[in-house]
């Protein structure tokens, strides 16, 4: 991990802390988080996002309230890195789990959202500068849980290297790259989208650790993410809570940035941690 991310995340859970321990919902909590990580400039997402293979940087994220049970992924959208804010504020209007492209940018427009386009995206050179290679690493997601068990998952990204244009991972499928569920637990996926999709996302490994008991549940979290390593051809990892406020980080690949804020002790680090329980 950076230096600067490593400051970064410190800064961020000290001023998370206060508005976890004064009762601010789990929904607002995950949103405010990952807006702070587009907003850094430091991920593959908001201000950070790398562009498709054709110079054009189109952001995609999602979000889900275990409480309500709204969910909503939005894909494809240029212009705006505050996509954290868009999913939310967006969530519940429709119906729908899922809003692509244009619509979601014109629906945006008129509800006050002015495109605000970084010096990347005007000109693509630049961002391929920063990602040499087009890698594409650094995805951003957060899950919380309040002070009333709530549940929230929000999932942020720009993608990933080497794109197609108009490609989309796991990171905006409800159940593929976020999922939320005051019954089950919260989970924000990373790695090759793909990969982790075919392999049956996040939801799916929610849903196997929430009938699991305690010993087996960091068991079923490497075999989970082995298998979408050696099956489906890609590294992934995950953060995760589960509805007794468990929590997990855990990876197949070489590293995984990450943070816990919990009573007000927070932890950063690049080396997930299995599973920990709350207490
Ligand atoms: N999961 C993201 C995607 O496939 C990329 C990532 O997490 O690095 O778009």
């Amino acid at each position: 991990m950076t230096p600067s991310a490593r400051d970064f995340l410190k800064e961020m859970m000290t001023e998370l802390e206060p508005r976890l321990s004064e009762g601010e919902g789990a929904l607002e909590l995950a949103v405010r988080c990952v807006d702070r990580l587009e907003d850094s400039g430091l991920f593959n997402a908001g201000k950070g996002a790398i562009s498709q293979s054709d110079g054009v940087v189109r952001r995609d994220a999602g979000v889900m309230d275990g409480r309500s049970l709204e969910a909503l992924g939005i894909s494809q959208v240029r212009g705006i890195p505050s996509m954290a804010r868009l999913v939310a504020a967006l969530m519940g209007r429709s119906g729908h789990v899922h809003l692509s492209g244009t619509m979601v940018e014109r629906w945006a427009g008129r509800h006050g959202w002015t495109p605000g386009l970084p010096e990347e995206e005007r000109d693509p050179t630049l961002c391929w500068e920063r990602a040499p290679g087009l890698a594409g690493e650094g995805t951003v997601g957060c899950v919380a849980r309040d002070l009333q068990r709530n549940l929230a998952a929000v999932t942020s990204t720009g993608g990933i290297g080497r794109m197609w244009p108009g490609r989309v991972g796991d990171s905006p499928i409800v159940g593929g790259g976020f999922y939320a569920d005051n019954e089950r637990g919260a989970i924000s996926m990373t790695g090759v989208g793909e990969a982790i999709l075919k392999a049956g996302g996040g939801g799916a490994l929610i849903a196997l650790l929430a009938g699991a008991s305690g010993e087996n549940r960091d068991r079923i979290l490497s075999e989970f993410l082995e298998r979408i390593r050696a099956r489906f051809g890609g590294e992934a990892g995950c953060v995760g809570i589960d509805r007794d406020g468990g929590y997990f980080a855990a990876h197949s690949s070489h590293r995984m940035v990450h943070g816990f804020l919990k009573k007000g002790r927070h932890h950063v680090s690049d080396q997930g941690s299995g599973y920990r329980d709350l207490d």
